[in-house]
This record gives structure tokens, sequence and C-alpha cells, in this order.
């Protein structure tokens, strides 16, 4: 070690280098300091994630009610129609926010990462408008309420036509508010969404990346059971909602998960 000496007006000291031990306890402090940060920097990295995902939903809420005021009240609740054979096939949820959407970007959580292909996120507008099934069914971040597509429900073409029966594949619109919507501040429109390809339960972390335009109820019988069901995603500690009035709030995605269809605090039961 280096060594070397000085004079104080005491006499002469030899000054030496840090020992091995004085090393292993500053090494040992570093890597505790960083132990007890590095979690809470991750943590503050989540929750800018979350505020960034908040600002996605509020522009989208904001797409939807102006999407309301041309449409009497509708808002797109559903994938794209794909069935090509159609004169004119109808367009997503997402292709038709799109035109009051300041920048395609909106439809991708700043928590979902890109695989590179589709099925993570958007990476222009014309893949937000695709018309091919991957494009539309399992891309982006955000789904839409399966639960607001029931059969009873009125819904709506492009065209302001009313169309009867599942929307699923024959029509893939909009839903009549005040009908399906008793409580639209506590009814979810939208919110992160994941598919899952293989049976599993709560938690869906595995998942978070794989994007779905929209989400099954836990109530659904195939929820839990179906090799490919549509879910909450947990991108950011929890999962944003958008609601049916155009506010957003976080939830842990288990909370969602475990509410009971019917019970006071279900945000995604609308009967
Ligand atoms: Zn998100």
């Amino acid at each position: 070690m280096p060594k070397e000496t000085w004079v104080t007006g005491r006499g002469v000291r030899e000054r030496r280098g840090f020992t091995l031990i004085e090393l292993l306890v500053v090494v040992s402090v570093i890597g505790l300091l960083v132990g007890i940060l590095m979690p809470s920097l991750l943590h503050a990295r989540l929750l800018a994630r979350r505020t960034a995902c908040q600002g996605n939903l509020w522009a989208l809420g904001r797409a939807a009610l102006v999407y309301q005021m041309k449409w009497a009240g509708d808002v797109p609740v559903c994938w794209q129609n794909v069935d090509l054979q159609r004169p004119r096939p109808w367009k997503s949820w997402r292709t038709n926010l799109l035109a009051y959407t300041p920048r395609y970007n909106a439809f991708n959580c700043p928590g979902a990462a890109d695989s590179g292909s589709l099925g993570a996120v958007f990476h222009s507008a014309d893949e937000v408008r695709s018309q091919e099934l991957m494009g539309t069914v399992n891309a982006g971040s955000y789904g839409v309420m399966y639960q607001y597509a029931l059969p009873g429900y009125r819904v709506v073409n492009c065209a302001g036509l009313i169309a009867r029966g599942h929307p699923m594949w024959s029509c893939a619109f909009s839903a009549l508010p005040g009908a399906s919507w008793t409580d639209p501040a506590a009814s979810v429109y939208a919110a992160d969404a994941a598919i899952t390809r293989e049976p599993v339960t709560y938690p869906t972390r595995g998942y978070k990346h794989y994007g779905t335009s929209v989400i099954m109820p836990p109530s659904a019988e195939e929820y839990f059971d179906s090799e490919v069901t549509r879910r909450f995603a947990d991108r950011h500690c929890g999962t944003n909602c958008l609601f049916v009035d155009g506010h957003v709030t976080s939830y842990e995605t288990a909370e969602l998960d475990g509410m009971t269809a019917g019970a006071p605090d279900c945000v995604w039961d609308t009967q």
C-alpha cells in the first residue's frame, strides 16, 4: 500500500492507505445503501409510468367524450369486425377514438415492453387502424370492458345504424349509455389489459406486456379456465382504469380480479 510521511506540530506521523478491512466495510456500506435505495428507485419508476399511463387514458377519455357528443351518447366498446367479406368492415373502438386522439401513442402504456412485433405496442397510427386480426385484437395496451358488449345492449355501427345480436363479429361497436351504464362515474370503460395464453390464476405479471383490445369480466366462466383470456394487466403496481364519465383511477389488479359481479364496489359490472 502507498505510504507517505508528513510532519505535524507534534512530530512525524506515518499515513497509510485503506486496509483491506476498511475497504470491505466501505464496500459493504455502499452495497447496503444500494440495497435500500434500489427498491424505492424502481418503485418511483413504476409510479412515473403509472402517471404517464393515466395521462394516456385521460386523453382517450377526452376522445370518447367527443365521440359521444357526435354519436348521441354512444362510445365504441369492442374490437374491429374482421369479416372482410362484408362490404364495409366496421372499425375498432381504437380506430374510432384515434380520430379524436392527439397521438397514436396514447394507445400504448409506458409500462408495456415492445417485443418488436404486433401484439406488443403500436408503432404507428396505421397499426392502430390495421384490419389484421393480430393488429386489432391482440395489440396495444388497453382494452374496453367486454361486459358492455352483451347481446341485450344496443350496438351502433359507424354509419349510425342500429344492429342487434352479439356484436363480437357482426358489429363490435357501440353501446347505449343510460341503458347499459346506470352509473357512468362507477363504470370502467377501458383499462390496462393483457392477454393470457394459458390457464392462469392471479397474478398476471408474466403477461403484462401482451396487449388485448377487450377485457373479460372476472365473472365470466372462462375467465380462469380458458386457454386464452383477456384480463386486467399489472404493468405499474396495478391497473389504471378509465371510467365512462372520463375520470381515471388506479387499482391493484388483484382488487379488480377479486370483485364480485353485483357487489356495490364492483366497478366493471353494469347490471
Ligand atoms: Zn398502464
